[in-house]
């Protein structure tokens, strides 16, 4: 439908019957006009049909797989921005005396544990989320590039389970860190002018265009999970195990902690795949109620696991003196996402097997 139409000749011709009538006011992204467009009030707008008939939703597809991996990277980037803003005013900010009373007067903010369990959940996220993202995109390259037909194929499976889990995990954890850089900057990230706010409200949209985190779900259930009995599911669960085998083989504190909630995250994971494929056509209101629970316990376990492997490979580099503040800090911060995140994946599992009736309890003139 194009703002001008075109004359035979290629000239210019008359406007399209197809007007911008205004932009509208937004929570956030307001250096990204969206505009109301009003089709055919005057006579009718003219649109053209691109490609065959009832292939549009198809044809669509291709560019909102691509639009969807975009979103959830925009939300890795804007995480990341939030947690080097927040660390920045943390270690400038003054206030209160540590409580192990190693300064004995007020010092930066950075002190208090507190802020720093904050700057490393913003950290931890932003990273495990870059890892997955990361991981997919080369399963993406690998689909398209690898010689061997059956990689490609694997690798395909593997990049298709990955794009709800990337849109939808990443978006959701943007929130999460966005909200945390506010709270880091206490009132004054209430105030504009430090910039923390903008982050948050910017972050909003993430979980909302190129289909909302529930759609993602819909996706990660019907056609991820059920579809194929969850063996792509259960494919990934096979190499997350295969992960667990090395931190336990390796045996420092770091890996072994990381070894145990692996596991028990990735047994809520197959719990749940088994109650997705058990009760998908049998009980869809029950599989559905939980449908963004398990992808948020999917996309926990696949970031959790993508710091699981980079730990290994920090530790190999630590021990062959490879830029030894990098290695510690990757390290720490897989240690630190395996006890304060995947943690979270058993009482997903929870909510999602055994909580479902309490979803739907309530009768509709209830609410
Ligand atoms: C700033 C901005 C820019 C945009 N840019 C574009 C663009 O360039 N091109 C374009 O085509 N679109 C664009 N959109 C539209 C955007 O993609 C949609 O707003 C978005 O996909 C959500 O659809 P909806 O607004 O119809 O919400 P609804 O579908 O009405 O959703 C409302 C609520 O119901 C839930 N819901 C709906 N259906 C289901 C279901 N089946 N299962 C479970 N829950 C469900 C949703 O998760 C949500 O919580 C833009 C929107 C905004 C705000």
């Amino acid at each position: 439908v194009p703002k001008f139409l075109v004359n035979k000749d290629g000239s210019l011709g008359a406007r399209n019957d197809a007007p911008c009538v205004s932009i509208e006011h937004k929570l956030g992204i307001k250096a990204s006009p969206t505009a109301v467009l009003q089709f055919g009030d005057h006579g009718g707008a003219v649109g053209y049909l691109v490609g065959q008939e009832n292939r549009g939703l198809e044809y669509m597809f291709i560019m909102m797989n691509a639009a969807r991996y975009g979103v959830g990277l925009q939300g890795v980037a804007i995480a990341e921005r939030a947690y080097q803003k927040a660390v920045q005013y943390a270690k400038d900010r003054v206030q209160s005396r540590p409580v192990d009373g190693s300064i004995n007067a007020s010092a930066a903010i950075i002190h208090h544990p507190d802020v720093k369990r904050m700057l490393m959940t913003m950290r931890a996220y932003t990273e495990g989320c870059r890892a997955m993202a990361s991981t997919a995109v080369a399963a993406y390259d690998a689909a398209h590039h690898h010689p061997d037909a059956q990689v490609r194929k694997d690798n395909a499976t593997f990049y298709e389970f990955m794009v709800p889990l990337v849109k939808g995990y990443s978006t959701e954890m943007s929130l999460e860190v966005t909200s945390l850089g506010v709270q880091v900057h206490g009132g004054m990230g209430f105030i504009e002018e430090t910039g923390a706010a903008q982050y948050y409200r910017d972050a909003k949209i993430l979980t909302i265009y190129e289909g909302t985190t529930a759609i993602q779900a819909n996706d990660l259930v019907g056609r991820k999970t059920a579809r194929d009995g969850g063996q792509s599911a259960r494919a990934i669960a096979t190499q997350i195990e295969k992960t667990e085998g090395e931190l336990q083989a390796s045996g420092t504190p770091a890996a072994l902690a990381m070894a145990r909630r692996l596991a028990a995250a990735r047994q809520a994971y197959l719990d749940v795949v088994d109650f997705v494929c058990g009760g998908a056509k049998a009980s869809p209101n029950a599989v559905f109620a939980g449908s963004v629970p398990y992808l948020m316990l999917a996309g926990n376990l696949v970031a959790g696991w993508q710091l699981g492997r980079s730990l290994l490979v920090a530790q190999d580099l630590l021990q062959k003196g490879q830029d030894e503040a990098f290695m510690r800090a990757k390290i720490a911060t897989a240690q630190f996402y395996a006890e304060h995140i995947l943690v979270k994946a058993p009482g997903l599992r929870d909510s999602i097997v055994e909580g479902a009736e309490s979803v739907t309890a309530l009768a509709l003139d209830s609410f």
